[in-house]
């Protein structure tokens, strides 16, 4: 293990002021160069639910060229995955460092941070012009890669082919023109966007319409996914329930060279910029920049039958398959949709968003239990594998406004002050297992999850028969059967009670909802 460690350029990092990787701990948000001495193909998963993955291992003066630190990287597409080949320079940021039995692995995840990263040329230390991505080096950065040059081309390893000469071209894969500048930011549905994970992001989505202002214009896009913030509206624009449209404001020259689009429509927006706005309504923006020397055309027209558009398809039909008076907006002009009210009733998948703005770093089971101090946030991932009460009835308690205390549904007056009780909250127990098979039984109750499953609020979900049913059918959707494969959400839970020296820590989950499409 010791071929290439080099203490001398080790120093020489460690004068730069950056831990080197040997030395470097558990942390997140890290930024790490190194060479690239392992790199696999991209994993891409069945189910559009999990991110497409790719393994590589950066080796620097500190770890010899056949130590080094793992990273797992994922992303929903896997153009924006890390590339490149054994021997050129990979700068990451955002690279959560945890352990991993053990060892400490790299997770370059950007759904959890607005992780991104570069490949430079080992022999100019220049962006490889074949994964041509938006990251912008620093100084530091550009000295830290001058010494790892020096030292792996003194190690004697072989180098990789010279950039741009063609001979790499199998080897990187290459996407589509325009995508190439925006390579870094990842490609969002609405709901994503609406998690608030990044600042930017590309997005495609279907034309509804579009309204004008002086030097603006604001598209109203759908991508058949839910938008959580909707500022409260529900009067339908365009036909369509305001759940799930996207606004996209263009300004300066993007107005100014918006192509002609009609309803139903396929586009591409690139680099747009998320907000919420005055009305408290989520939209993606993008701006002039009068500085730039060329003008990238950002909002782009799609072909019907581009590949890019399989999802929105998908979805669009899956949609359309439960609604009676929806039709493809393509074929007949008419409404695209208001599946989206039924999107929240008929269930085909579940999927969490976790709806708070504080971004933290995923836990094992087993990490929170070890930790577990009271009053402590977590985001986990897991599969609900069963829940009690097993009798919806029992889901459901009134809440003293007053007293501030949990009664029975049953009573109409609070025992403590004799007054009515009608505020209703939601009370029941998911029983969760994670990808290392760990146990963990979360708490679910009061106004933490009273939006758990949108559109049903506990008061909604007794009023009638069907409701009930629908509330029912969703939490047996949470968890599959046995040989269904298993639907990781993630959820935000809170620690409620510490652990001690004979309890376990308890938890409650807060900030998550439940989507089902
Ligand atoms: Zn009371």
């Amino acid at each position: 293990m010791s071929e290439g460690i080099n203490t001398e350029f080790t120093s020489e990092i460690k004068e730069l002021g950056v831990i080197p990787i040997a030395e470097q701990v558990l942390a997140r948000n890290q930024e790490v160069c190194g060479v690239i001495s392992n790199i696999r193909d991209i994993i891409v998963p069945h189910t559009q639910r999990r991110d497409s993955s790719r393994f590589f291992t950066i080796v620097d003066p500190s770890t010899g060229t056949l130590g080094g630190r793992k990273i797992q990287s994922f992303h929903s597409q896997k153009e924006c995955l890390p590339m490149g080949q054994v021997g050129d320079i990979l700068i990451c940021r955002g690279l959560t460092l945890s352990d991993f039995q053990g060892e400490v692995r790299g997770v370059l995840s950007a759904r959890y941070f607005s992780a991104s990263w570069t490949t430079l040329s080992i022999h100019d230390l220049k962006p490889i012009p074949e994964v041509v991505t938006d990251f912008i080096a620093s100084p530091k950065n550009m000295a830290i890669a001058k010494v790892l040059q020096k030292w792996y081309k003194q190690t004697g390893c072989p180098l990789p082919p010279t950039p741009g000469d063609g001979s790499r071209e199998k080897s990187v894969e290459k996407s589509k023109n325009e995508l190439t500048y925006f390579r870094g930011k990842p490609f969002l549905t609405t709901a994503q966007i609406g998690e608030g994970l990044f600042a930017y992001c590309n997005f495609i989505g279907v034309y509804l319409g579009c309204r004008y202002a002086n030097v603006s214009m604001t598209l109203s896009l759908t991508d058949f996914t839910v938008n959580p913030h909707t500022g409260g509206a529900t009067k339908p624009s365009y036909g369509v329930s305001p759940d799930v449209i996207l606004l996209c404001t263009l300004w300066d020259e993007h107005a100014e060279n918006c192509p002609k689009l009609e309803r139903g429509d396929y586009i591409m927006i690139l680099n747009g910029r998320r907000k919420i706005n005055s009305h408290g309504v989520l939209e993606i923006s993008i701006h002039g920049d009068v500085l730039s020397p060329v003008y990238i055309q950002k909002v782009i027209k799609l072909s019907p039958d581009d590949e890019r558009l399989d999802d929105i398809k998908a979805r669009s039909n899956s949609a359309n398959e439960h609604s009676k008076n929806v039709a493809d907006p393509k074929n007949t002009g008419e409404k695209p949709s208001n599946l989206l009210y039924t999107e929240s009733i008929e269930l085909k998948e579940a999927r969490s968003v976790i709806t708070s703005p504080i971004i933290l770093p995923l836990t094992t089971f087993l990490q929170m239990q070890t930790d577990g101090v009271a009053g402590k946030l977590y985001n986990i991932r897991g599969c609900v594998t069963d829940f009690r009460a097993l009798d919806p009835a029992e889901w459901f308690l009134r809440w003293c406004l007053k007293c501030e205390k949990y009664s029975a549904r049953f009573l109409k007056t609070c025992k403590s002050c004799k007054n009515p009780l009608s505020d209703l909250k939601y009370r029941f127990c998911l029983f969760l297992e994670d990808a290392r098979g760990d146990q963990l039984y979360i708490f679910c109750i009061g106004s933490n999850i009273y939006n758990l499953f949108p559109g049903l609020p506990p008061s909604l979900a007794l009023e009638s028969v069907e409701m009930a049913e629908q509330l029912y059918a969703r939490m047996l959707k949470l968890c599959p059967k046995k040989d269904d494969a298993k639907t990781y959400l993630d959820f935000r839970v809170k620690c409620i009670q510490g652990s001690g020296p004979r309890n376990l820590a308890k938890y409650a989950l807060k900030d998550t909802k439940f989507y089902f499409e």
